[in-house]
């Protein structure tokens, strides 16, 4: 067997996908640190936080070097967080799944996206759940990406037409209406939240995060997205804030998370749309087909 022969098996491609996957994520932890302290993601190389030595590229393999040093840094005293390990595997895995599946159904378009999409949602949740912001460059520029994508690959929003220029054009009508869908339903969601809590209850950067989960997903997955999102939100976040509640005892504890406290939105609609485009997405159409169906039978009488 040759390398190209072995490269493209099934076992070939689940390990390209580990390994481009864990040098994905190595650079998003990068420009997760560095976008929202206005930094470029690619000068200079890579620094210690703490003593600013440059870290050689044997120390800076993506998963290995954490396990080898046991999260401490060579240069100083600095502890490399398991959260920058932990996304660097993630990452691995995710893109792992989406090359073994493209080694299974070899269809460019949806596979290409894929990786891009996965490689966004995952950066949106490492940067909002720090700092509470959504970076243009994430939402936005995700939103414009996925539209000029959905219009290179029209089989992202699986079309197979007969003519090439209806593809293309059906491709971006479908990215277009996906993003406004997704953006405008979250924004009035966000008008009725506001006058119900009378207090500000989503932020712009998960409207904007919005369309570009639509621009990939669709509004099939968009609207899957939203209301996803906050099932998980309430799974995840409903445990912690009793068991934070629990431990407080009623007093206020900087710590934990306390009733009302904000939290934000957009780890939970960013994840429930990378489920959607790597896992669930025919189980969901499926249910929203026959949805319209219904409509459609009820509407002719
Ligand atoms: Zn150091």
């Amino acid at each position: 067997m040759t390398l190209a022969e072995f490269l493209s098996s099934e076992t070939g491609m689940l390990l390209s996908g580990l390994a481009l996957g864990a040098v994905a994520g190595s650079f998003l932890n990068v420009c997760a640190y560095r976008i929202p302290l206005g930094q470029s993601t690619v000068s200079p190389r890579s620094r210690c936080p703490q003593c600013k030595s440059s870290i050689p590229w044997f120390r800076n393999l993506p998963v290995f070097s954490w396990l080898i040093q046991g999260g401490k840094a060579s240069c100083c005293t600095f502890r490399i967080p398991l959260r920058y390990w932990l996304v660097e595997v993630f990452v691995a895995m995710v893109f792992g799944f989406l090359f073994h599946r493209y080694s299974q159904m070899p269809s460019l378009g949806p596979f290409v996206a894929g990786c891009i999409f996965a490689w966004l949602m995952i950066a949106v949740v490492v940067v909002d759940v720090e700092h509470m912001i959504i970076p243009d460059r994430f939402s936005m520029g995700g939103a414009v990406g996925g539209v000029l994508l959905s219009m290179a690959f029209p089989s992202i929003h699986l079309l197979r037409h007969s003519s090439e220029l209806l593809d293309r054009l059906g491709g971006g009508m479908n990215s277009l209406i996906g993003l406004l869908v997704g953006s405008a339903s979250l924004y009035w969601i966000g008008i009725l939240a506001e006058k119900g809590l009378k207090k500000e209850a989503l932020g712009e950067g998960d409207v904007k995060l919005m369309g570009c989960i639509g621009a990939f997903c669709g509004w099939k997955g968009a609207i899957f997205a939203i209301f996803g999102g906050a099932t998980l939100g309430a799974f995840i976040l409903l445990p912690l804030m009793v068991i934070g509640r629990m431990r407080s005892n009623g007093k206020d504890d900087a710590e934990s998370l306390a009733w009302g406290q904000e939290v934000p939105f957009g780890p939970y609609l960013a994840l429930a749309g990378l489920l959607y485009l790597a896992c669930i997405r025919s189980w969901v159409d499926s249910w929203f087909d026959s949805l319209i169906l219904v409509f459609q039978r009820s509407s002719l009488g």
